[in-house]
């Protein structure tokens, strides 16, 4: 973009610095980061919003569906190009201001909004995809949603990439921070699909990032890149051939008094099944406790067999239903993506606002009859909107050893996660989703191996979080961040820091 078109889209930043009243550092950090955009304007078509809660495409820009604690960042930069990041980002510590990078916006505390001193480059145009059918490989912009994702790689050759089933989550996060779904077991994490990423360094420099070429950072950007070292606009990753899978998917529901048989047959099956490829999932809710599992090629007998490991007293008919892979993304998105075409319109604004807090665990336990009674009575005492939802690890997760990517959760038989997205007046304020997540924590604690899952961050860790979440990786995750951001420029409450605290 050239410069008087650049000026067209800053000068209404200082009639908005004027109107809404900064303080005068604010003042100050936006003029010399508009300068510096603009000395640099032959090389930027980035398009800049400064804060102003009453102008449309500020709250457009700043759309948080997750309503607790809502933050005002300072300005919004959303670049076209990686070129434009790398301005953003030369400009941002010339002027002193913090950035923060955005994919999808769905970290569960925000991470990606900042705070209102700070700026935020949203990374949502750089979602192109490009997909190599030959080399079964895709090039993505960092800022695709998955719905994009799937559709793209499906209508482009029917190919799939592991990761989660929410389609809302942007493709940046989830394979920064590791990137968990129903064909982990099978196809591994979305960070185990990475083959390389195009990454602006703090000092605005583009490296490329392999696992030959810059493989420190490429071992760190693999489970613990998220908003840590710099920002990654490109990706390139493995994808698999998911046209001739056939997939079958059975669901059970139960009465929550169920509980300690159902438990029981969740996790003997989902340790029978650990080396295997299927998801075994379990929800539990103050309602109803709901089993799900997605496995392919399963003849009427196996189908038997899992259904046998479970009470026979249940809500409603045993569900199997057979479906491509594409089918199953689908039904497991979002209750408004009902065609393939709807899968384009998911957006930013798509997931509707609530609030919203999570804790994770990481458990290999087996538990015997005993302790899961000590588990029951809790369960009865939440209120609704709370759950805990329980899905299989291992399988092609666990076959990689816990050193060689920055992704340590490498040995457990299933992540837990519990949360809280209140659907009643009762639990909306903040305080008392912490409290009810507290007097639940203590459930799934019994089963907790130490571990937390990065991408379900929890801002309620405090001294343990990195262990929590890197285990013994965060050694070598610290020397990377003292060799790639030395001045800790990019850094936030949960980030790595230059030394082990
Ligand atoms: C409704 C819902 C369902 C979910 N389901 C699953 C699931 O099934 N499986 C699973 O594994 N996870 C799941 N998650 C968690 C999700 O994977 C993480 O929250 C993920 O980090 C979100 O990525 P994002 O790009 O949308 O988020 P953002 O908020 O944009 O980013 C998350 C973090 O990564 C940083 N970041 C983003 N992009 C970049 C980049 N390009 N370079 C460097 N840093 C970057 C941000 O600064 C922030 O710290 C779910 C989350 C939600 C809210």
């Amino acid at each position: 973009m050239k410069l008087p078109l650049l000026r067209k889209i800053l000068l209404p930043l200082i009639v908005l610095v004027n109107c809404i009243g900064f303080s005068n550092a604010s003042i100050k950090v936006i003029n010399e980061l508009k300068s510096c955009l603009e000395t640099n304007a032959s090389n930027t078509t980035s398009i800049f919003v400064a804060r102003n809660t009453h102008s449309e495409r500020y709250n457009s820009v700043n759309y948080q569906w997750n309503t607790n604690s809502e933050i005002f960042p300072l300005a919004y930069i959303v670049p076209q190009t990686t070129k434009d990041v790398q301005n953003a980002v030369r400009c941002g510590k010339a002027s002193k201001v913090r950035m923060f990078p955005k994919s999808g916006g769905h970290s569960y505390e925000k991470y990606s909004f900042g705070d209102s001193e700070s700026v935020v480059v949203d990374l949502a145009n750089l979602s192109e995809i490009r997909v190599n059918k030959a080399g079964k490989t895709a090039q993505i912009g960092a800022g695709a949603l998955l719905s994009k994702v799937y559709f793209t790689l499906w209508t482009n050759g029917k190919f799939g990439l592991p990761s989660t089933s929410c389609t809302g989550v942007g493709i940046g996060g989830a394979a920064l921070g590791g990137g968990y779904g129903f064909w982990s077991k099978r196809f591994g994490l979305t960070s185990d699909n990475v083959i390389g990423m195009d990454f602006v360094d703090p000092q605005g420099n583009l490296l490329k990032v392999k696992r030959n070429s810059n493989p420190d950072l490429f071992w760190a950007l693999g489970g613990g890149g998220l908003g840590n070292f710099g920002i990654v606009t490109n990706f390139e990753f493995k994808i698999f051939d998911a046209a001739s899978l056939n997939v079958k998917q059975i669901v059970l529901k139960f009465c929550v008094n169920l509980f300690e048989q159902i438990f029981s047959g969740f996790q003997t099956l989902v340790y029978e099944r650990r080396n295997g490829n299927p998801y075994i999932g379990m929800t539990i809710t103050p309602q109803d406790i709901t089993v799900k599992i997605i496995d392919t090629d399963l003849s009427d007998a196996d189908i038997r067999k899992i259904v046998d490991r479970f009470p026979p007293q249940m809500l409603k008919p045993v569900s199997v239903k057979s479906m491509d892979f594409f089918e199953l993304t689908l039904e497991n998105s979002t209750p408004e993506t009902k065609t393939p075409e709807d899968l384009l319109k998911v957006s930013r604004m798509s997931t509707s606002k609530h609030g919203y807090r999570a804790k994770s665990y990481f458990s290999s336990k087996i538990l015997n009859h005993r302790k899961i009674a000590q588990l029951k009575p809790s369960l009865s005492s939440v209120p609704s909107g709370i759950f805990l939802q329980f899905g299989s690890f291992g399988g092609a997760v666990n076959q990689i050893p816990k050193n060689e990517t920055s992704f340590v959760h490498r040995d457990s038989l299933y992540l837990i996660q519990v949360g809280i997205s209140p659907s009643d007046e009762h639990s909306k304020t903040e305080l008392q989703q912490r409290i009810w997540l507290r007097e639940f924590n203590n459930v799934a604690q019994v089963l907790d191996n130490g571990e937390s899952y990065q991408n379900y961050v929890d801002g309620e860790l405090k001294n343990d979080f990195l262990q929590r979440y890197y285990g013994d990786n965060v050694r070598r995750l610290i020397e990377i961040k003292r060799q790639i951001d030395p001045d800790n420029y990019f850094a936030y409450e949960q980030s790595i820091p230059l030394r082990n605290p």
